[in-house]
């Protein structure tokens, strides 16, 4: 016989956490596109979308609240903006982490303690960019010309001149994950400094390299500004344009992936499961 254990599909939690999440779990089809986009998932392999859908889908309710994968989520919506089928893992999670916290299998302060942690995550992100940009060229300059408000691709998506469009609304501010305070990263600040031409501030601010691409400020904006786009470009450029030194990217991965593991060291801590 083979060894494991029985799983027990329940249609009534089926229903339940479809009722609670809207995350159209029965669309999976099991291509795992949402691990491949998981930032914790690709630094850390401790949480996986796909699996938190595929509980979702067999009902398996009570296993869900008690799975510690839920509070490594840091609900950047990176899953369900790859789903080719619509399914949303994030809303899975969501909801996972309320039942648990309404059923009593944590408290509320260790629901606020991981928060905590999510927030600690993105500032360690910040101080280590932050660090990496330090010893660069402050005389630095953009080469690019400025950009227009008439841009002939004024409208064209992911083009700098698209941020004209931006009426500070803050919505995408809102929106972003990694938005923890003004002062460490907030994607309409960034479009503002577009607007003023502050591109070589841009290219030499370590605020840039924080985005991790999940496209909620652009799916936010009424403006359809593709901040993310934006962002990325500006990536792209201070690369090409050396405004970074060229092993900054391959350095900051690795670190990044130690400040995740941290995270999710921080979140297990809270969770109280300790290290061997
Ligand atoms: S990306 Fe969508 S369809 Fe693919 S495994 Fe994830 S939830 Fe399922
Ligand atoms: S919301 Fe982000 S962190 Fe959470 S499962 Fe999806 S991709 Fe991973
Ligand atoms: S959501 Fe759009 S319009 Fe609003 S602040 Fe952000 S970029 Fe500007
Ligand atoms: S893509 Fe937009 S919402 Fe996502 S992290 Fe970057 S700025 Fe924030």
């Amino acid at each position: 016989m083979t060894a494991g254990f029985p799983i027990n599909p329940d249609p009534s939690g089926r229903r339940r956490v479809e009722q609670g999440s809207h995350a159209e779990s029965f669309m999976c089809w099991t291509c795992g596109s949402c691990d491949a986009q998981c930032p914790v998932n690709i630094r850390t392999n401790r949480i996986r979308p796909q699996k938190l859908v595929r509980m979702a889908y067999l009902g398996l309710l009570d296993e869900l609240v008690c799975d510690p994968e839920i509070w490594y989520c840091l609900g950047c919506r990176c899953c369900s903006s790859v789903c080719p089928n619509r399914v949303k893992p994030v809303q899975v999670a969501a909801y996972a982490r309320m039942e648990a916290v309404r059923q009593g299998a944590v408290s509320r302060s260790v629901r606020d303690g991981c928060r905590a942690a999510c927030i600690r995550l993105q500032y360690a992100r910040a101080e280590a960019a932050s660090k990496f940009m330090d010893g660069l060229s402050s005389d630095f300059t953009c080469r690019l010309p400025p950009f227009q408000a008439r841009d002939k691709d004024r409208f064209a998506r992911a083009s700098p001149a698209n941020a004209f469009l931006c009426f500070n609304c803050s919505e995408c501010g809102s929106a972003c994950p990694i938005f923890v305070s003004r002062r460490v990263f907030d994607p309409q600040l960034i479009m503002r400094m577009v607007q003023f031409n502050m591109i070589s501030e841009l290219l030499k601010s370590s605020m840039i390299w924080l985005c991790i691409g999940c496209g909620s400020c652009t799916a936010a904006c009424p403006q359809k500004v593709d901040a993310c786009g934006i962002i990325r470009g500006l990536q792209k450029t201070a690369v090409l344009q050396e405004a970074v030194d060229p092993d900054f990217t391959s350095r900051f991965i690795a670190v990044e992936q130690s400040i995740y593991h941290r995270f999710v060291a921080n979140v297990d801590a809270v969770l109280g499961f300790h290290a061997d």
